[in-house]
């Protein structure tokens, strides 16, 4: 299951990516949003 999760990213950004539950770990989350079907941008999990 994947989720919309505010990060802290580069140099103060702070993006707001579609994460799965494994690569969310890999970052600080700053908030976290909605359930997304959409892929995870990093591993690219859809399932
Ligand atoms: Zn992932």
């Amino acid at each position: 299951m994947r989720k919309h999760y505010t990060v802290e990213g580069n140099n103060h950004t702070y993006p707001t990516l579609a994460l799965c539950d494994r690569c969310v770990k890999d970052y600080v989350v700053i908030s976290e949003g909605e359930r997304t079907y959409d892929d995870c941008e990093k591993c690219g999990e859809d399932d």
